[in-house]
Protein backbone atom coordinates (compact mmCIF):
# COMPACT_ATOMS: atom_id res chain seq x y z
CA UNK A 1 0.00 0.00 0.00
CA UNK A 2 1.47 3.27 -1.13
CA UNK A 3 0.03 5.90 1.68
CA UNK A 4 -0.25 9.21 -0.17
CA UNK A 5 0.16 12.33 2.37
CA UNK A 6 -1.33 14.36 -0.74
CA UNK A 7 -5.26 12.48 -0.95
CA UNK A 8 -4.86 12.74 2.67
CA UNK A 9 -3.86 16.58 3.03
CA UNK A 10 -6.66 17.39 -0.02
CA UNK A 11 -9.54 15.67 1.72
CA UNK A 12 -8.69 17.31 5.28
CA UNK A 13 -8.57 20.65 3.37
CA UNK A 14 -11.96 20.31 2.28
CA UNK A 15 -12.88 19.84 5.99
CA UNK A 16 -10.54 22.62 7.03
CA UNK A 17 -12.28 24.83 4.25
CA UNK A 18 -15.81 24.03 5.68
CA UNK A 19 -14.35 24.41 9.48
CA UNK A 20 -13.03 28.10 8.24
CA UNK A 21 -16.39 29.25 7.01
CA UNK A 22 -18.12 28.64 10.62
CA UNK A 23 -15.42 29.84 12.49
CA UNK A 24 -16.08 33.10 9.87
CA UNK A 25 -19.81 33.10 10.51
CA UNK A 26 -19.20 32.23 14.44
CA UNK A 27 -16.14 34.91 15.45
CA UNK A 28 -16.69 37.61 12.12
CA UNK A 29 -13.11 36.37 10.70
CA UNK A 30 -11.15 34.03 9.35
CA UNK A 31 -7.64 32.24 11.15
CA UNK A 32 -4.65 34.61 10.00
CA UNK A 33 -1.13 32.79 9.97
CA UNK A 34 1.86 35.35 9.40
CA UNK A 35 4.90 33.99 7.92
CA UNK A 36 8.23 35.72 8.21
CA UNK A 37 11.01 34.48 5.51
CA UNK A 38 14.68 36.10 5.24
CA UNK A 39 16.48 36.02 2.62
CA UNK A 40 15.46 34.58 -1.04
CA UNK A 41 16.86 30.75 -0.76
CA UNK A 42 15.03 29.15 -3.15
CA UNK A 43 13.85 26.65 -1.29
CA UNK A 44 12.55 28.17 1.27
CA UNK A 45 10.94 30.55 -1.27
CA UNK A 46 8.98 27.61 -2.20
CA UNK A 47 7.99 26.69 0.91
CA UNK A 48 6.76 29.84 1.89
CA UNK A 49 4.42 29.97 -1.72
CA UNK A 50 3.47 26.51 -1.29
CA UNK A 51 2.52 27.22 2.39
CA UNK A 52 0.74 30.32 1.18
CA UNK A 53 -1.51 28.54 -1.61
CA UNK A 54 -2.28 25.84 0.90
CA UNK A 55 -4.04 28.70 3.22
CA UNK A 56 -5.90 30.29 0.72
CA UNK A 57 -7.01 26.67 -0.37
CA UNK A 58 -8.99 26.23 2.97
CA UNK A 59 -9.89 29.88 3.46
CA UNK A 60 -7.11 31.29 5.71
CA UNK A 61 -5.84 34.39 5.23
CA UNK A 62 -1.88 34.31 5.26
CA UNK A 63 0.59 37.19 4.91
CA UNK A 64 4.22 36.33 4.03
CA UNK A 65 6.80 39.10 5.40
CA UNK A 66 9.55 39.19 3.47
CA UNK A 67 12.88 40.70 4.52
CA UNK A 68 16.20 40.79 3.41
CA UNK A 69 18.83 38.09 4.88
CA UNK A 70 20.94 41.16 6.09
CA UNK A 71 17.93 42.25 8.15
CA UNK A 72 19.28 41.98 11.98
CA UNK A 73 18.53 39.63 14.63
CA UNK A 74 16.96 43.01 17.16
CA UNK A 75 15.05 44.04 13.69
CA UNK A 76 13.12 40.39 13.57
CA UNK A 77 12.72 40.75 17.33
CA UNK A 78 10.66 43.75 16.92
CA UNK A 79 8.49 42.40 14.08
CA UNK A 80 7.84 39.33 16.32
CA UNK A 81 6.76 41.55 19.22
CA UNK A 82 4.69 43.38 17.15
CA UNK A 83 2.91 40.41 15.39
CA UNK A 84 2.71 38.54 19.13
CA UNK A 85 0.28 41.62 20.02
CA UNK A 86 -1.70 41.98 17.14
CA UNK A 87 -5.25 40.36 17.66
CA UNK A 88 -6.17 39.79 14.00
CA UNK A 89 -2.56 37.47 14.52
CA UNK A 90 -3.35 33.94 15.33
CA UNK A 91 -0.25 31.91 13.95
CA UNK A 92 3.46 32.60 13.22
CA UNK A 93 6.26 31.03 11.40
CA UNK A 94 9.77 31.99 11.05
CA UNK A 95 10.54 30.16 7.97
CA UNK A 96 14.25 27.99 8.85
CA UNK A 97 16.79 28.26 8.09
CA UNK A 98 17.77 31.46 9.29
CA UNK A 99 21.00 33.72 8.25
CA UNK A 100 24.30 32.31 10.34
CA UNK A 101 23.97 36.24 12.65
CA UNK A 102 20.74 35.18 13.74
CA UNK A 103 20.33 33.48 16.90
CA UNK A 104 17.45 31.02 16.12
CA UNK A 105 16.58 29.70 19.59
CA UNK A 106 16.45 33.37 20.56
CA UNK A 107 14.01 34.16 17.87
CA UNK A 108 12.01 31.01 18.31
CA UNK A 109 11.36 31.87 21.84
CA UNK A 110 10.04 35.44 21.46
CA UNK A 111 7.03 33.91 19.09
CA UNK A 112 4.54 34.28 21.81
CA UNK A 113 3.93 30.29 22.86
CA UNK A 114 -0.24 30.05 21.86
CA UNK A 115 1.09 31.35 18.13
CA UNK A 116 3.79 29.40 17.44
CA UNK A 117 2.06 26.75 14.53
CA UNK A 118 5.36 25.13 14.05
CA UNK A 119 5.44 23.95 17.68
CA UNK A 120 9.39 25.04 18.06
CA UNK A 121 9.23 27.11 20.90
CA UNK A 122 10.89 25.88 24.18
CA UNK A 123 7.77 25.55 26.25
CA UNK A 124 5.74 23.80 23.34
CA UNK A 125 8.25 21.25 23.73
CA UNK A 126 8.04 21.16 26.91
CA UNK A 127 4.18 20.49 26.94
CA UNK A 128 4.74 17.61 24.00
CA UNK A 129 7.07 15.85 26.52
CA UNK A 130 5.27 16.62 29.90
CA UNK A 131 1.74 15.74 28.11
CA UNK A 132 0.23 18.91 28.70
CA UNK A 133 -1.51 21.52 26.45
CA UNK A 134 0.57 22.71 23.60
CA UNK A 135 1.16 23.11 19.83
CA UNK A 136 2.35 19.80 18.25
CA UNK A 137 4.81 20.29 15.65
CA UNK A 138 3.34 19.42 12.50
CA UNK A 139 5.52 16.91 10.52
CA UNK A 140 5.36 14.42 13.43
CA UNK A 141 1.53 15.00 13.75
CA UNK A 142 1.54 14.71 10.01
CA UNK A 143 3.38 11.31 10.28
CA UNK A 144 0.73 10.08 12.89
CA UNK A 145 -2.11 10.89 11.03
CA UNK A 146 -0.88 9.03 8.22
CA UNK A 147 -0.60 5.75 10.30
CA UNK A 148 -3.89 6.11 11.42
CA UNK A 149 -5.24 6.78 8.30
CA UNK A 150 -3.44 3.59 6.63
CA UNK A 151 -5.14 1.69 10.06
CA UNK A 152 -1.68 0.93 11.20
CA UNK A 153 -2.27 -0.55 14.70
CA UNK A 154 1.01 1.57 16.57
CA UNK A 155 0.47 0.38 20.25
CA UNK A 156 1.92 -2.64 21.09
CA UNK A 157 4.34 -2.32 17.93
CA UNK A 158 8.28 -1.86 17.69
CA UNK A 159 9.17 1.02 16.35
CA UNK A 160 12.63 2.47 14.84
CA UNK A 161 12.78 6.57 14.34
CA UNK A 162 15.98 6.89 12.52
CA UNK A 163 17.33 10.64 13.20
CA UNK A 164 16.67 12.52 16.55
CA UNK A 165 16.15 16.56 15.36
CA UNK A 166 14.48 18.67 17.39
CA UNK A 167 12.06 19.45 14.30
CA UNK A 168 11.03 15.59 13.27
CA UNK A 169 13.05 12.57 15.01
CA UNK A 170 12.61 13.28 18.79
CA UNK A 171 9.11 14.57 18.69
CA UNK A 172 8.16 11.35 16.12
CA UNK A 173 9.45 9.32 18.94
CA UNK A 174 7.86 11.02 21.76
CA UNK A 175 4.43 10.80 19.40
CA UNK A 176 4.64 6.81 19.01
CA UNK A 177 5.60 6.50 22.57
CA UNK A 178 2.08 8.43 23.43
CA UNK A 179 0.65 5.83 21.32
CA UNK A 180 2.28 2.72 23.43
CA UNK A 181 5.41 2.04 20.68
CA UNK A 182 8.26 0.30 21.70
CA UNK A 183 10.54 3.26 20.47
CA UNK A 184 14.35 2.96 19.26
CA UNK A 185 16.00 5.75 18.07
CA UNK A 186 18.90 5.43 16.09
CA UNK A 187 21.16 8.43 14.55
CA UNK A 188 24.75 9.11 13.12
CA UNK A 189 26.31 6.86 15.74
CA UNK A 190 24.59 4.10 15.70
CA UNK A 191 26.64 1.00 15.03
CA UNK A 192 25.26 -1.47 12.35
CA UNK A 193 21.97 0.85 11.48
CA UNK A 194 20.45 -2.35 9.33
CA UNK A 195 20.27 -4.49 12.77
CA UNK A 196 18.16 -1.98 14.44
CA UNK A 197 15.94 -1.01 11.44
CA UNK A 198 15.22 -4.47 10.43
CA UNK A 199 13.98 -4.78 14.31
CA UNK A 200 10.97 -2.28 13.18
CA UNK A 201 7.67 -2.89 12.58
CA UNK A 202 6.98 1.21 12.47
CA UNK A 203 10.01 2.62 10.27
CA UNK A 204 10.30 6.59 10.59
CA UNK A 205 13.13 7.92 8.70
CA UNK A 206 14.30 11.30 8.91
CA UNK A 207 17.74 11.62 7.94
CA UNK A 208 18.20 13.72 4.80
CA UNK A 209 20.64 11.09 2.92
CA UNK A 210 19.01 9.57 -0.35
CA UNK A 211 17.99 5.96 -0.37
CA UNK A 212 19.88 5.31 2.82
CA UNK A 213 17.65 2.46 3.93
CA UNK A 214 17.82 0.02 1.23
CA UNK A 215 16.25 -3.55 0.88
CA UNK A 216 18.12 -5.40 3.45
CA UNK A 217 17.69 -3.05 5.83
CA UNK A 218 14.08 -3.36 6.60
CA UNK A 219 11.79 -6.28 7.84
CA UNK A 220 9.28 -7.53 5.55
CA UNK A 221 5.69 -6.92 5.91
CA UNK A 222 7.23 -3.36 8.20
CA UNK A 223 5.42 -0.18 7.81
CA UNK A 224 7.82 3.25 6.69
CA UNK A 225 7.45 6.04 6.81
CA UNK A 226 10.08 8.11 4.71
CA UNK A 227 10.86 11.81 5.84
CA UNK A 228 13.26 13.10 3.63
CA UNK A 229 12.99 15.17 1.59
CA UNK A 230 16.58 15.54 -0.66
CA UNK A 231 18.04 16.12 -4.59
CA UNK A 232 20.31 13.02 -5.88
CA UNK A 233 22.82 13.61 -8.16
CA UNK A 234 21.01 13.74 -10.79
CA UNK A 235 18.80 16.87 -8.57
CA UNK A 236 15.78 14.78 -8.66
CA UNK A 237 13.82 14.79 -5.74
CA UNK A 238 14.51 11.80 -3.25
CA UNK A 239 13.49 10.17 -0.34
CA UNK A 240 15.92 8.61 2.47
CA UNK A 241 14.67 4.86 1.49
CA UNK A 242 15.13 3.49 -1.88
CA UNK A 243 11.48 3.35 -2.61
CA UNK A 244 12.17 1.04 -5.96
CA UNK A 245 13.27 -1.48 -4.30
CA UNK A 246 11.27 -1.40 -0.49
CA UNK A 247 8.69 -0.83 -2.00
CA UNK A 248 7.41 -5.00 -2.92
CA UNK A 249 8.71 -5.60 0.20
CA UNK A 250 6.66 -3.63 2.85
CA UNK A 251 2.87 -3.61 4.02
CA UNK A 252 2.85 0.25 4.08
CA UNK A 253 5.24 2.87 2.43
CA UNK A 254 4.97 6.71 1.91
CA UNK A 255 6.44 7.94 -1.38
CA UNK A 256 8.35 11.39 -2.15
CA UNK A 257 7.40 13.31 -3.13
CA UNK A 258 3.44 13.29 -2.17
CA UNK A 259 3.95 11.57 1.41
CA UNK A 260 5.20 13.64 4.41
CA UNK A 261 5.47 16.54 3.17
CA UNK A 262 1.62 17.30 2.04
CA UNK A 263 0.58 16.43 5.60
CA UNK A 264 3.39 18.72 7.01
CA UNK A 265 1.54 21.87 5.78
CA UNK A 266 -2.04 20.39 6.60
CA UNK A 267 -1.08 20.54 10.09
CA UNK A 268 0.12 23.65 9.96
CA UNK A 269 -3.39 24.73 8.71
CA UNK A 270 -4.88 22.68 11.54
CA UNK A 271 -2.37 24.29 14.06
CA UNK A 272 -3.32 27.41 12.52
CA UNK A 273 -6.92 27.07 13.58
CA UNK A 274 -6.02 25.99 16.56
CA UNK A 275 -4.17 29.14 17.41
CA UNK A 276 -7.33 30.75 16.52
CA UNK A 277 -9.63 28.56 18.69
CA UNK A 278 -7.50 29.62 21.31
CA UNK A 279 -7.63 33.51 20.98
CA UNK A 280 -11.61 33.18 20.59
CA UNK A 281 -12.24 30.74 23.33
CA UNK A 282 -10.66 32.84 26.22
CA UNK A 283 -13.45 35.82 24.73
P1 LIG B 1 18.72 16.95 10.70
O1 LIG B 1 18.44 17.93 11.77
O2 LIG B 1 19.89 17.14 9.79
O3 LIG B 1 18.84 15.51 11.40
C1 LIG B 1 19.26 14.40 10.67
C2 LIG B 1 19.34 13.23 11.60
O4 LIG B 1 19.79 12.12 10.83
C3 LIG B 1 20.35 13.41 12.76
O5 LIG B 1 19.77 12.96 13.95
C4 LIG B 1 21.53 12.53 12.35
O6 LIG B 1 22.18 11.91 13.44
C5 LIG B 1 20.84 11.46 11.54
N1 LIG B 1 21.76 10.86 10.57
C6 LIG B 1 22.55 11.48 9.69
N2 LIG B 1 23.26 10.59 8.99
C7 LIG B 1 22.90 9.37 9.45
C8 LIG B 1 23.30 8.05 9.13
N3 LIG B 1 24.19 7.80 8.19
N4 LIG B 1 22.73 7.04 9.81
C9 LIG B 1 21.81 7.27 10.77
N5 LIG B 1 21.39 8.51 11.11
C10 LIG B 1 21.93 9.55 10.46
O7 LIG B 1 17.47 16.78 9.72
P2 LIG B 1 15.89 16.94 9.97
O8 LIG B 1 15.54 18.36 10.10
O9 LIG B 1 15.43 15.99 11.02
O10 LIG B 1 15.37 16.44 8.56
C11 LIG B 1 15.65 15.14 8.10
C12 LIG B 1 15.15 15.01 6.66
O11 LIG B 1 13.75 15.18 6.67
C13 LIG B 1 15.69 16.06 5.70
O12 LIG B 1 15.81 15.48 4.41
C14 LIG B 1 14.61 17.12 5.67
O13 LIG B 1 14.59 17.85 4.45
C15 LIG B 1 13.38 16.24 5.77
N6 LIG B 1 12.21 16.91 6.32
C16 LIG B 1 11.06 16.74 5.64
C17 LIG B 1 9.90 17.31 6.11
C18 LIG B 1 8.64 17.09 5.37
O14 LIG B 1 7.66 17.74 5.63
N7 LIG B 1 8.60 16.14 4.43
C19 LIG B 1 9.91 18.09 7.27
C20 LIG B 1 11.12 18.23 7.97
C21 LIG B 1 12.25 17.62 7.48
P3 LIG B 1 23.01 12.76 14.57
O15 LIG B 1 21.97 13.31 15.49
O16 LIG B 1 23.87 11.73 15.20
O17 LIG B 1 23.76 13.81 13.81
Amino acid sequence: MILSGKELAARRKVEMAVQVQELERAYGRVPHLAVILLGDDAGSVSYVTGKARNASEVGIRSTTIRKPSTTSEQELLELLDTLNEDTEVDGILVQLPLPPHIDTDKVISRIRVEKDVDGFHPLNVAALWQNTKGLTPCTPRGIIRLLDEAGVEIAGKRAVVVGRSMIVGLPVSKLLLDRNATVTIAHSKTVDLGAVTREADILVVAIGRPKLITADMVKPGAVVIDVGVTRDANNKLSGDVDFTNVEPLVSVITPVPGGVGPMTICCLLENTIDTFLFTHASL
